[in-house]
């Protein structure tokens, strides 16, 4: 069946206050295996990995290496899958190192076509590898953080993986997840957070933020405009369709 993004109406009024917890167990109960969270080592994404694992609710965590990641990253992702053994972490990379792209490319974070390119190559062609693989991925986003996630649901569509998009976070604010981040002393946290970077993405586009600035104020500080690398489609607006097996049409509530 094929459904479109105002059919998940009825789901998305369902878990609009649900806790995270409780989106976690019933997208596990109807997708099991074929269901993964997205992270990118950011403290909203750990926390849900740790949610998960203590559940016992046993994920596979996709994080996208673009080879030009901070080392406190890739060591909060090493972290992460050594203390989160319910969770299976899967590193996606591209097919191509940076060094063999910018010998072929040359450096194209500098402008804004070329940043387009580097991200699609980079973050967006990794993620299509697994398509087929999941039928729902399950991010961090926060209707908190503004902007192009303002008005993100707990259940979206994500046309170009024929997948559903999951945000069990959709309703926690920067309050509540500083919270509940505090009240678990084991969490795993990018040290990064803690040199000044609210959000965290590639070393060559991402600088830590003033108190006074917005917290994406770092991410392609260089480009003017550039706020979202696309790899979360409500950030690039996409609107679309998705085909949906039979056997989730029941659990899903979803009508034709
Ligand atoms: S954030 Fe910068 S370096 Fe990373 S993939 Fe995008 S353009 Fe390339």
């Amino acid at each position: 069946m094929r459904i479109l993004d105002a059919q998940l109406a009825d789901l998305n009024s369902r878990f609009a206050s649900a806790e995270p917890l409780d989106l976690l167990r019933f997208v596990h109960a109807v997708f099991g295996r074929r269901c993964a969270i997205l992270t990118s080592m950011q403290r909203a994404g750990t926390t849900l990995c740790y949610l998960a694992d203590r559940a016992q609710l046993d994920f596979d965590v996709l994080f996208v290496d673009t080879g030009v990641l901070h080392r406190e990253t890739l060591a909060t992702r090493d972290e992460l899958a050594m203390t989160h053994r319910n969770l299976r972490v899967i590193t996606l990379q591209s097919e191509r190192s940076f060094m063999q792209q910018t010998a072929e490319e040359g450096v194209l974070y500098l402008t804004r076509e070329g940043q387009e390119r580097c991200c699609d190559l980079r973050k967006s062609a990794p993620l299509q590898s697994v398509k087929g693989k999941y039928d729902a991925f399950i991010g961090a986003l926060r209707r908190g953080e503004g902007g192009a996630r303002a008005n993100v649901k707990p259940f979206a569509l994500d046309p170009e993986m024929n997948a559903f998009r999951i945000h069990p976070f959709a309703n926690v604010s920067s309050e509540d997840l500083e919270n509940m981040a505090a009240r678990v002393p084991d969490l795993v946290v990018n040290p990064l957070h803690a040199m000044g970077f609210s959000t965290i993405g590639c070393f060559p586009c991402t600088t830590p933020v003033r108190p006074d600035e917005p917290d994406r104020a770092g991410r392609w500080r260089h480009l003017a405009g550039v706020e979202y690398c696309g790899i979360n489609p409500i950030d690039r607006g996409a609107a679309g369709s998705i085909e949906v097996a039979d056997r989730y049409r029941e659990p899903l509530g979803l009508s034709e």
